[in-house]
């Protein structure tokens, strides 16, 4: 049995003061960030485990030039950002009518053939795909909101997920290829301006290149006590991201969390093996859990159930755990939810993180998620985590994963629903 007093938030939250900066896949703070979390395993971990360390390639977009200017019926620039492998304009730029969509909705998108197309929402893959075959030439998406200033009044660039990432975004139609179109964002209070001015005609310069990345993975197996039990689990959270802020809460209190797991059950060894996993490039779209379940695929037959932290450590907040699996596993983690005596919700759909590479090979996967503030952000910062809130997740996450660690016949079988089983497909 696990001794669930060996987990500890404050203990935690020493560990995660080692990586207050900014952790994208493939920087050199990403590769920092790896080498920090193996110098730390080994630290702590008994001399017997061996911490292991996994590059995976990947190919990343930067935009170098992002531009936006009204042409008619006034001339003035506006800061604009880039989606990053949305495509790109010539290098002297577009000039085109300005159309406003609103939400990119069928009737809007009868007018924007042949011109840039303005819309007030984030553009992912399904409205992008449906932007092509209405022939729009570009678009431009609104960020930010009436109430910024300074900083906050300049738009950033994000990344454009023309694939669907946990089924959020619609599904690519592979049938037809149709011409990248380029994609920029412009700040709410401009769009404001902009539309209130009735600015007809824009010029546009999206420029990006294709950079080749190589992220890391690092993973941990504690063997199991019984050998008559092989199957386990896996238990993984991701470390990287995103350049807009430090993800104190998105994601390094997950990175904290499986850290604290994996110290407190290598020194109570279950009877079934665990693997914990730290994983990089999650934002990016799950590139260090997708390329994991690739290079261990025949291993992962073995793995029973994938439990992943994303969002943590907040103290104004609640905890919910995604479960990307049947009813069966749902009514599960509700029963040790209410044993452990810590209060948690439970949604049962596909979720959009790492769980979802584990999902897709049919291993029944649970995100843990404590809904808080800032995700995304540059106000996602150490000072809002509590060790109270990474303390509290930790006990749950033991305790559920002991249960099922301890288990002599596993509770739920090995079996994903149909219709998540469609959705993760690609
Ligand atoms: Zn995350």
């Amino acid at each position: 049995m696990l001794d669930l007093s060996l987990l500890s938030g404050s203990h935690t939250l020493k560990f995660m003061n080692n990586f207050d900066y900014i952790r994208q896949a493939g920087s050199r703070n990403g590769a920092r960030a790896a080498a920090e979390i193996v110098k730390q395993l080994k630290a702590e971990l008994p001399s017997y485990l061996t911490v292991k360390t996994e590059p995976f390639d990947f190919t990343c977009a930067e935009v170098s030039t992002a531009s936006f200017e009204a042409v008619e019926p006034y001339r003035k620039s506006y800061p604009a950002a880039g989606y990053r492998h949305s495509g790109s304009t010539p290098a002297e730029g577009i000039t085109a009518p300005l159309v406003y969509a609103e939400y990119g909705d069928p009737i809007s998108l009868t007018r924007v053939k042949g011109a840039v197309a303005l819309l007030s929402i984030p553009v992912s893959g399904g409205l992008y795909r449906r932007l092509q075959k209405a022939g729009a030439l570009a678009f431009i998406s609104t960020a930010g909101s009436p109430l910024d200033g300074g900083q906050d009044r300049f738009p950033q660039s994000r990344n454009l997920y023309k694939k669907p990432m946990g089924g959020q975004a619609g599904g690519p139609d592979a049938s037809q290829p149709l011409p990248d179109i380029p994609g920029l964002i412009l700040h709410y209070k401009d769009v404001l301006e902009i539309l209130n001015r009735g600015v007809t005609t824009c010029h546009l310069v999206l420029r990006q290149e294709t950079l080749s990345k190589t992220g890391t993975n690092i993973f941990v197996t504690v063997p199991g006590t019984d050998p008559d039990l092989a199957e386990g689990l896996c238990v993984s959270a991701h470390y990287d991201s995103v350049p807009q802020g430090k993800g104190a809460y998105d994601n390094l209190s997950g990175t904290g969390i499986v850290y604290e797991l994996a110290l407190a059950f290598a020194k109570n060894p279950p009877r079934r093996p665990m693997t914990f996993i730290w994983f990089d490039g999650e934002e990016l779209g799950l590139l260090g859990s997708r390329a994991f379940c690739q290079s261990h695929r025949k291993e992962l037959g073995n793995c029973r159930f994938a439990y992943n932290v994303d969002l943590a450590g907040q103290l104004i907040g609640g905890t919910v755990l995604g479960v990307t699996a049947g009813p069966e596993v749902e009514a599960a983690m509700n029963l040790y939810g209410r044993e452990a005596g810590l209060g948690m919700s439970t949604k049962r759909q596909v979720w959009s993180s790492d769980s979802n590479s584990f999902a897709a090979l049919g291993i029944p996967a649970v995100t843990m998620d404590r809904d808080g503030f800032g995700m995304h952000t540059r106000f996602d910062t150490l000072d809002l985590i509590s060790p109270w809130a990474l303390e509290r997740d930790e006990k749950l996450s033991g305790f559920i994963l002991d249960r099922l660690a301890s288990s002599t016949v596993f509770p739920f079988d090995r079996a994903m629903p149909v219709e998540f089983a469609e959705k993760l497909r690609r």
